[in-house]
């Protein structure tokens, strides 16, 4: 291992040290094959697929939306709802192994899935055409550690919308680990029953440094930018999308209770 954390060459399988490490490339260097695989054998997509619902399915059939960028697809759990659901899906990542795992998962379920490696920053310099809908979820967005990071990537998701188009962006709810950092700091997130546990182990105002505690006794930290709600929808207005619609863990509210996630739906026109 480097001085600064980052893995020395050769070593792929390991995860750099959980520094604070506060720049948008990171995302690269987090996400190593033994996260992954264990990520996708202990969080089935069954019971993930029961806690979301139809909700992204039915939101994009509401709208009319058929073409469908995946622009965080990850290994590929949202690609194939939506392929499955009838949507004509393109998969994008900026890390390989994010696509092959997704191109692998996808084949499991008989679908050759349509991918391509990009990072959102240059994001049409490598698709091609302009697509109903963007999807950037599972907390993706929060990889962008540098204001000028997240203009560049929302620049290229307005550019590759139709005129009609809308993108929906997820966040956690980091304004309430902001506002309450003792409850944060004890607050575990489950998921799988109790199998896999996530507590933000390292709370500033420009960084959320997640640790995974798996079963086995490993752990893996992801370092992310601690967005909050009301700065993610001003970003969206200041790029020019029209309507920005708020829904709070999948439900459009008002309240402020106090959620896990928000979900923004961004409308070109
Ligand atoms: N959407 C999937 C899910 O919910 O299971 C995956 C979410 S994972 C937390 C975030 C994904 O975003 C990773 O696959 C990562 O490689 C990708 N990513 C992060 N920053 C990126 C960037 N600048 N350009 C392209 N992909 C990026």
């Amino acid at each position: 291992m480097a001085n600064d954390g980052s893995p020395v060459a050769g070593a792929t399988t390991e995860q750099p040290k959980p520094s604070a490490a506060k720049e948008s490339n990171f995302y690269q260097k987090q996400y190593v094959s033994s996260f992954v695989e264990k990520w996708d054998e202990l969080i089935d997509w069954d019971s993930r697929s029961k806690t979301e619902g139809q909700f992204f399915i039915d939101l994009l059939k509401e709208q009319g939306k058929e073409t469908v960028l995946d622009v965080a697809t990850g290994t590929g759990f949202h690609t194939v709802r939506l392929v499955e659901a009838g949507f004509d899906v393109t998969s994008c990542d900026g890390n390989a192994e994010m696509l092959a795992k997704a191109f692998e998962n996808g084949k499991a379920r008989g679908h050759i899935l349509k991918t391509v490696q990009a990072d959102w920053r240059w994001l049409n310099k490598d698709i091609q055409g302009k697509y109903d809908a963007i999807i950037c979820l599972g907390n993706s967005f929060t990889h962008l550690f540098r204001e000028v990071d997240r203009h560049r990537a929302l620049a290229e998701f307005y550019a590759a919308l139709k005129h009609d188009g809308i993108l929906i962006i997820d966040q956690r709810n980091y304004d309430q680990m902001l506002d309450d950092r003792e409850y944060s700091s004890s607050h575990k997130f489950y998921y799988c029953g109790e199998q896999v546990s996530a507590a933000p182990d390292l709370l500033e105002d420009n960084l959320a440094r997640f640790k995974y505690d798996f079963p086995d006794g490993s752990s893996y930290h992801l370092n992310m930018f601690p967005l909050r709600r009301q700065y993610v929808a001003d970003l969206l207005k200041t790029h020019g999308f029209q309507t920005i619609t708020t829904y709070s863990d999948f439900q459009e509210t008002h309240k402020t209770e106090d959620p896990d996630f928000f979900i923004h739906v961004a409308k070109k026109e």
